[in-house]
Formats: structure tokens, C-alpha cells, sequence
């Protein structure tokens, strides 16, 4: 199977200047990419980014806009984020090129997100953890930060570049399994984090960074749908776990018949 430029979107987060906004739709139909999401713009429909698309006025006009990055990625079986710069907790990083060959690789199977950020802020830690990856553009280390556009420009060229080289090439072989969607990564996640705090094992008063840590660790091994609701299973009995313990307990607190305690099934 060849990749896909349909299946690939471009997700801008909360863009404060619209002109940014038509010159990345420029830049990606430019490049053959023709699906752009917006998450939160401050300003859209607006004229300065009609003028800036020139002629990618269309995929302004089929812009989708949402309201949080989850769901602009719910359906996406691969979600990059982009970083002008290190963060505190390293991720799986790709370089702009590897980017562009995973992206087109990755296309053929299932829909992909490259997500960017804010003109100010970049994405958030949270927004980040969402990702699978993250690429940086190796520029200059004394001003590594690109106008957004630009930076739509360098990732949308490289993944055409992907696409040119891959022409006629042998893909490689299909997984079994397609890999969970960012939707079904979030309920993991969520169903997770109430079974940590359900068996002690994780203070939500004082969360350090265990679950985006936890994320990363679920970031670099891509689960696929099979394995993530083996997971959830597993969750799911150690829940059923915990509650059989603790009517257990009060069970012997009240003197009616005992059930095993907790060191009687461990050693089992
Ligand atoms: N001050 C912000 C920079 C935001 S630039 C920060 O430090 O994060 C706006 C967006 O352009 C970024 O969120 C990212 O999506 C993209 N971008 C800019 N420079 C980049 C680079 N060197 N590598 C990858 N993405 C970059």
C-alpha cells in the first residue's frame, strides 16, 4: 500500500494571527496536503487569511474548526507535535525528515495529525503528551523558533519529498493490528490514572510526573488496538481486584464469614 497526502491533516492550535492561518494553507496545498484543522483560532473566517492563502483559498473554506486538540485528533492512528525547542521531559523525537518518511509511510494505513502551536507559546506540556512524536526543526540554536508558516512549509516539503522517493518503492509489511487511535490512548489513559489512585498507588494531590511519564512510556511503544484493550482489561480486573478486597474487609470488620485476606491470595 502507497501512503496517503489524503489522509494526512495539519493541525493548527489556537493560532492568534489569521494571516498565519492562510499562509499555512498555502504552504501545505503547495505541497498536496489539502486537510486543515483548526483548534481555538482567535480569529476565523477572517479577510488577512484570505489574502494570505492566494490561491489555497479552498482549503481555507473546508477548514475544520474544533474546539480542543483531542478532538482534532480523536480519529489519528499517528499524531506528531512540533517544538521549537527542548522540553523538560525528553519524547520520541524525529527529525524533520524522518518525520516525513514515517508520516508518508504511516498514511497509507490510517490518518495521521502534524500538530502546531501557538505564535507565543508553542504547545503545551499537556498538548505534547498527546503526541506520539515530537519534531524539531534543527535551526539555529540562538533563535530556533520559525514563523508558523514556515515551519507548516519545512514539515509539508518534507513529507512530499517522502512521498517522491517512496514512489515505486516496496512498503513495509502491514501490522496485523491497526494502532489505537489518540481517542482510545485518552481513555487508556484516564481509566489508568483512576486505578492508580484507586489502589494507592498514585496521589492526585501530588501528581508529580507520573502519568505524562507513563504517557511517554505508552508514546514510544505505540499500541496497537488489540494490545491497548488487553491493557484495559487488565485495568479492568484489577479494579474488580480492589473492590473484592475491600467488601472483603469490611466483610471480617462486621464478623460475617471470612473471605480471604490479602496474603492468602498472594501466594497463590
Ligand atoms: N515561542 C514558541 C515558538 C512558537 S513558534 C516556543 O518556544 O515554543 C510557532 C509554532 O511553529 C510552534 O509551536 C511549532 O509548531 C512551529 N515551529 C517553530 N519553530 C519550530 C522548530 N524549530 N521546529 C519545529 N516546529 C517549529
Amino acid at each position: 500500500m502507497t501512503g496517503s497526502f489524503a489522509s494526512v491533516r495539519v493541525v493548527l492550535v489556537n493560532t492568534s494571527h489569521p494571516g498565519n492561518i492562510g499562509a499555512a494553507a498555502r504552504a501545505m496545498k503547495n505541497m498536496g496536503l489539502e486537510r486543515l484543522y483548526l483548534v481555538a483560532p482567535r480569529e476565523f473566517p477572517a479577510p488577512r487569511a484570505l489574502w494570505r492563502a492566494a490561491g489555497a483559498v479552498d482549503v481555507l473554506e473546508r477548514a475544520v474548526v474544533v474546539e480542543s486538540l483531542a478532538e482534532a485528533v480523536a480519529d489519528c492512528g499517528l499524531v506528531v507535535g512540533t517544538s521549537a525547542r527542548e522540553r523538560r521531559i525528553p519524547w520520541p523525537l524525529l527529525d524533520p525528515r524522518e518525520c516525513g518518511q514515517r508520516v508518508w509511510q504511516e498514511s497509507a494505513h490510517h490518518e495521521v495529525a502534524l500538530v502546531f502551536g501557538r505564535e507565543d507559546r508553542g504547545l503545551t506540556n499537556d498538548e505534547l503528551a498527546q503526541c506520539g512524536y515530537h519534531v524539531h526543526i534543527p535551526a539555529n540554536p540562538d533563535y530556533s523558533s520559525l514563523n508558523l508558516a514556515a515551519a507548516v512549509q519545512v514539515l509539508t516539503y518534507e513529507l512530499r519529498m517522502a512521498a517522491l522517493a517512496a514512489t515505486g518503492e516496496a512498503q513495509s509489511p502491514d501490522w496485523d493490528v491497526p494502532p489505537a487511535p489518540a481517542a482510545d490512548l485518552d481513555l487508556y489513559f484516564q481509566h489508568l490514572e483512576r486505578v492508580l489512585v484507586e489502589i494507592g498507588f498514585h496521589d492526585p494531590a501530588n501528581p508529580r510526573q507520573t502519568m505524562v511519564r507513563l504517557r511517554r512510556l505508552l508514546a514510544r511503544i505505540r499500541p496497537d488496538r488489540m494490545e491497548l484493550s488487553i491493557l484495559r482489561g487488565v485495568l479492568t480486573g484489577v479494579q474488580n481486584l480492589a473492590w473484592r478486597l475491600r467488601t472483603a474487609g469490611s466483610a471480617q470488620a462486621t464478623d460475617t464469614p471470612a473471605a480471604p485476606r490479602l496474603e492468602d491470595r498472594q501466594v497463590r
